[in-house]
This record gives C-alpha cells, sequence and structure tokens, in this order.
C-alpha cells in the first residue's frame, strides 16, 4: 500500500520540519521513519475529508546508537522556538512546540530494542535497525512505518511487517507477539483504548491471552505513575466509560485494585455515571466560569467504586484535596435520601447541600438515584446561585447595623427567595417587617 497525500494530515509548520527532519537524517546517513499512530491514522482516515491534525508525531531513526538524538539537536539549532528533551538512556528525544496555533509534540526514537528485566520494569535500550524496532511494539496496526524523503516527504510502500493492513481492514487489535501482555501489562490498557476509540475487536488470540495474562495477577506489577498515566489517557477517550467497562471484564482493573467493582446495571452502568458526570462538568464550568478538570474527576468517579479507606491509599497521585473528597462523597451518598427528601423545602435542602464542593456534588449526581439527581441538579444550577434581593447596603440605608447579624438577616433573605417566599427589593421589605 502506497500512501497518498500523506501532508494533509499535518499542518504547514509540521510538515516542512517533517521535510527537514528527513533531509537532516539524510546528510547523517540514516534512515528516517514515520511510525504508529501517524501511520494508522492516515490509513483509516485515508477518506476523511478534513483529518485532524496530529498533536504526537512518533519518528524512528535507523543507523546506529543515539540516532534520534543526534537528529533532534540538529533539529533543534534550525527551529530554536521548539524545547528539546533527551532521554539518552533510552535512545529517545522529544521536541515540542507549544504556543497559541502550534501544540504538539515530536518523539525522535533511535531504532530500538528493549530487555525488560521484569514486568513492568523500565526496558534496557540497544540500538538496531527498523525492523528489529517494530518486533518490540505491541499491536500490528502500530508497526506500520513508512520511510521519509527529503523532496517527496514519504517514499514507497508502506513498511508491515506484521499484516498489520489486513488486521486494521479486518478491524482487528492483534498483538505482535506471544507474552507481549505480561512484559508491559500497560498494553493491556492499549488494547482497549485502540479497539474501543477505532471500533476495532480484540482478536480472539490475544483476547485469550489477555484473560491469561489478568487472572494470573501478573498485571498486578503495574503500579504508581505508569499506572496512572494509563488511567489518564484512557479517561481522555470520548468512550472512556466504555472502556473502563471492557477493561473490566477483561480483569485488568485488578490493576488499580482487586476489590474495584464498576456497576453494570443497564441504566445506571458505569459509562452512563462517566458520562453524566463529564456532561455536568461541561455545563457548571460554563455557568460557574471555572476550570474544573474533566480527567482528574473521571479519576475520582472511577476509585468511588472502592471503600475510601482503600482508594485514598493507592499509589496514584492523588491530590490531598482528592483523597478528602472520596471520604466526603461517601458520605454525602449514604446520608443523600435524607439531605435532598421530599418533604424538606427548596431552602433546606440548599443548607444540606451547600457543605459539600461542587466536583462532590457532581460525582455523587452522576451515581445516585433519577429523583435525587433531579434535586441536586436543581441545586446547583439553580438554588446555590439566588442571592438575597436587598444588599449589605440596601440593609445599611434603612437603618440595619453591620455585622454578624446583618450576615444572618441576609442568609435569611437567600433562603425566602429560594422558597419563592420573596423576589424582588420591596418583597424583601416587607418580609423582614412581618418576621420583626
Ligand atoms: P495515539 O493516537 O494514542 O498517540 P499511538 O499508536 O501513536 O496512538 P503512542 O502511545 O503515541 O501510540 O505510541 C507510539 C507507538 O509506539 C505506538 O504506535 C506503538 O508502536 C509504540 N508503543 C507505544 N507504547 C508501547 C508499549 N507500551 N509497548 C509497545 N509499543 C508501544
Ligand atoms: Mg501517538
Amino acid at each position: 500500500m502506497y500512501l497518498k497525500n500523506f501532508d494533509r494530515f499535518f499542518s504547514p509548520l509540521q510538515w516542512q520540519i517533517i521535510l527537514t527532519t528527513a533531509q537532516i537524517a539524510h546528510d547523517l546517513n540514516l534512515r528516517a521513519f514515520a511510525v504508529g499512530g501517524i501511520v494508522r491514522d492516515a490509513i483509516v482516515r485515508e477518506n476523511h475529508p478534513s483529518p485532524p491534525l496530529h498533536k504526537d508525531l512518533d519518528l524512528v531513526f535507523d543507523g546506529g546508537e543515539q540516532a534520534g538524538m543526534k537528529v533532534a539537536i540538529a533539529l533543534h539549532q534550525l527551529f530554536p522556538a521548539s524545547k528539546l528533551q533527551l532521554h539518552e538512556k533510552f535512545q529517545t528525544a522529544a521536541l515540542s512546540w507549544q504556543d497559541a496555533d502550534q501544540d504538539f509534540e515530536m518523539d525522535m526514537a533511535t531504532a530500538r530494542r528493549e530487555i525488560y528485566a521484569y514486568a513492568g520494569a523500565n526496558p534496557q535500550v540497544i540500538a538496531t535497525t527498523l525492523e528489529d524496532d517494530l518486533w518490540r511494539r505491541d499491536f500490528t496496526i502500530n508497526a506500520l512505518a513508512i520511510e521519509l524523503d527529503p523532496q517527496l516527504g514519504i517514499k514507497g510502500e508502506v513498511i508491515d511487517r506484521f499484516q498489520g493492513l489486513v488486521d486494521l481492514a479486518n478491524k482487528q487489535v492483534r498483538a505482535i507477539r506471544e507474552g507481549s501482555f505480561e512484559e508491559d501489562p500497560r498494553r493491556l490498557f492499549r488494547a482497549v483504548r485502540f479497539a474501543m476509540r477505532l471500533d476495532l475487536e480484540i482478536a480472539t488470540e490475544t483476547y485469550t491471552e489477555i484473560i491469561a495474562t489478568t487472572s494470573s495477577g501478573i498485571h498486578d506489577a503495574i503500579g504508581g505513575a505508569r499506572l496512572r498515566s494509563e488511567l489518564l489517557y484512557t479517561l481522555a477517550e470520548p468512550r472512556a466509560g466504555a472502556m473502563f467497562e471492557l477493561l473490566q471484564k477483561l480483569g485488568a482493573l485488578r490493576c488499580i485494585h482487586p476489590d474495584l467493582k464498576l456497576p453494570k446495571n443497564l441504566t445506571n452502568s458505569f459509562k452512563h455515571q462517566w458520562r453524566r458526570s463529564q456532561y455536568w462538568l461541561h455545563l457548571l464550568n460554563q455557568l460557574e466560569n471555572k476550570t474544573y478538570a474533566p480527567l482528574q474527576l473521571g479519576l475520582e468517579l472511577l476509585l468511588s467504586y472502592l471503600p475510601h479507606q482503600i482508594a485514598t491509599q493507592l499509589d496514584l497521585g492523588l491530590a490531598p484535596e482528592q483523597k478528602t473528597r472520596q471520604i466526603k462523597l461517601a458520605d454525602l451518598l449514604i446520608n443523600l435520601p435524607n439531605l435532598v427528601s421530599i418533604g424538606l423545602k427548596n431552602s433546606e435542602i440548599t443548607q444540606n447541600l451547600q457543605k459539600f464542593d461542587t466536583q462532590t456534588l457532581i460525582l455523587s449526581g452522576a451515581k445516585c438515584e433519577p429523583a435525587q439527581r433531579r434535586i441536586l441538579w436543581r441545586y446547583l444550577t439553580q438554588w446555590q446561585m439566588v442571592k438575597s434581593p436587598l444588599t449589605g447596603a440596601d440593609l445599611k440605608q434603612v437603618g440595619y447595623a453591620t455585622g454578624k447579624q446583618m450576615g444572618e438577616i441576609l442568609q435569611r433573605l437567600r433562603f425566602a427567595t429560594i422558597d419563592r417566599e420573596i423576589l424582588t427589593k420591596e418583597d424583601a421589605i416587607v418580609y423582614l417587617h412581618t418576621q420583626e
């Protein structure tokens, strides 16, 4: 297969960088390749009228130790606006462009072999050929490469060592070799991400191997920062809720904790809860002009299916505020029937709920019964925003002294407004007189 119009997947600056990279590699007597996601997605989106631009470009250089680093250093000199990072131990380098209209990263790796001392370990790296480099990759659809050319951009056929093109056409995610998940259990998450994102099936033998890996418990070795980043990558996907359901089916949630069980009910599955929480968050961000972080909220929703005593102890980099929220959320969910009971006035419900922050309320709204959810929504979008029709200055003008008592009066007026007992300033003055 020959990829046509490869340049349309890149911005003019990205394409200029790709051509320059190919020239630098040529001058250094190295071969340069685009590999992985950029090749796969160009094939998947071949007929897409306006494909999204890449934010993450993976290039590989074949020609000896530290080939990637050498090209990255030369390229950085020609594009000093980029930020250069070198990872000598892994024989890779990254250049990133981050400003208002350019936000992307180029990973420039030396074609390499990776040796894992134990499951989940960081690998030891040795430079090798592109063909060997493709062997260390995860799935056949991710082991596609295309050689770069200084004049044409790309040359020749797509390099397809493991029948990735056939798998892509047949909609299969297939591990390149046996033992892949044992070697790097992060691939469990990656398999699910590619399957759901690109609407592919996990190939039968790969599925069987995943189940064997998860039931052996070997994947428990993945933890800490690497597990956290897999979870956040997954949560960033439009179908994250469904992805976690599939991870559960595969037994892969054990990587987080053996007791983690997500709900599967038809109407209140994790997928629905995740969607609801993201939708509420999005609307409330607009309404309150805030920037509550969606991925963090997703992570908190996920962990809320563990007892908070366990969730708060996990090595997943939760901020102190997020740990406290796990405890508050558990408390809120237990007490919710009383706190939002039908017999209460709107102002009483407001008083009960105003002790909780917006994220805790969104999370409980995502998980609770529909009737309670409706009340939480009214509190978040209406009642919590209501102000007293009279301000402190208004009260001073009609003779009230400032201080604690005035605060209480303003609060009473706010609650009366929430209960629709008063609406206007005039109503408020009459209301105060009747109360005296
Ligand atoms: P995305 O669109 O999510 O960026 P991608 O395929 O580009 O998809 P990356 O995480 O950017 O994925 O990795 C680039 C390539 O590196 C992959 O296509 C794959 O070939 C290889 N790769 C990445 N992570 C692993 C891993 N854990 N094991 C084996 N190969 C990997
Ligand atoms: Mg990528």
